[in-house]
């Protein structure tokens, strides 16, 4: 059964430990993510993208495919199904759709007063079905038409703002930006972190853009409160670079070596074997229950 994001977040808050959020793409993709949080009895957050979510067959086939695939892969560790940068209405869909967990972007409305607002509704709404919500505070940077930003960093009285909302858990901005990050990065802004988690207590933060961070600054921002991690440009490299090897091997000209199943292997599990890797990273090995 899918579970609510809180509980797990609230034990890697108060365990220095971080649980990773990994984005799906496809029906493998989830298959390698949850082999990876079985195997290593984490638990694990999978979430999906208006895009991605689309592309899956729409959020409803999203949340029959995971809750089906808990059963045939008889999964044992907590699993939360998360809806990831939601619209307002994304979020309403999401809810409608049985995610357990969404993540409203109000960041992207026009005013922070906006946000304060649908932030507020969405709280309401989502703890009525006994889901968690992710809210956000300041833009994630990110690399849009060849332009890489530094990576905002969010004020913390706004943290504190939306915190007293009653979100279960916070994505901040803290020089963190998604995509790869490039050469001149100046790193994560380890005073305004402090600051947000000062303002803020025991509320889980989250770490958007996780992908390519050096990891001692992982270990770094974990023990500073961060306790959600999203993954999944590393995973998406992971999976290209192995298919690349794979048909270069000239294994797919073999008899049968044609058979979709057979010649994307490779890569799915290598997103298995990140998966896995961010799993010791973050710390979450063997939280599974605890
Ligand atoms: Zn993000």
């Amino acid at each position: 059964m899918l579970v609510s994001a809180t509980d797990m977040l609230q034990k890697a808050e108060a365990g220095h430990y971080a649980v990773g959020a990994f984005n799906l793409n496809n029906l493998e993709w989830t298959t390698s993510l949850l082999r990876a949080a079985e195997e290593t009895q984490s638990p694990i957050i999978l979430q999906v993208s208006k895009g991605a979510g689309a592309h899956m067959g729409g959020f409803k086939c999203n949340a029959l495919m995971v809750a089906e695939m808990l059963k045939s892969q008889h999964m044992t560790v907590p699993v939360a199904l998360h809806l990831d940068h939601g619209t307002y209405e994304g979020c309403l869909a999401a809810l409608d759709a049985g995610f357990s967990s969404i993540m409203y972007d109000g960041s992207q409305e026009a005013d922070f007063e906006t946000n304060l607002k649908n932030t507020a509704e969405l709280v309401k709404l989502a703890h009525a079905q006994g889901v968690s919500i992710e809210a956000e505070v300041g833009g994630i940077g990110g690399t849009e038409d060849g332009v890489t930003s530094r990576g905002e960093c969010a004020d913390p009285e706004e943290c504190k703002r939306i915190a007293d909302l009653g979100v279960d858990f916070l994505a901040c901005g803290i020089g963190n930006i998604h995509g790869v990050y490039p050469d001149d990065w100046e790193g994560l802004q380890f005073d305004v972190l402090a600051a947000i988690k000062e303002a803020v207590g025991h509320l889980p933060l989250v770490l958007h853009g996780g992908s390519g961070i050096p990891d001692d600054q992982i270990k770094k921002a974990i023990q500073n409160g961060v306790s959600k991690i999203n993954v999944n440009t590393e995973c998406q490299i992971a999976f290209a670079d192995a298919t690349k090897a794979h048909f270069a091997s000239g294994e797919v000209d073999k008899p049968k070596g044609f058979d979709p199943r057979k010649c994307l292997k490779p890569g799915f599990d290598a997103v298995c074997d990140k998966a896995k890797e961010k799993i010791a990273l973050f710390g979450s090995e063997g939280k599974g229950w605890n």
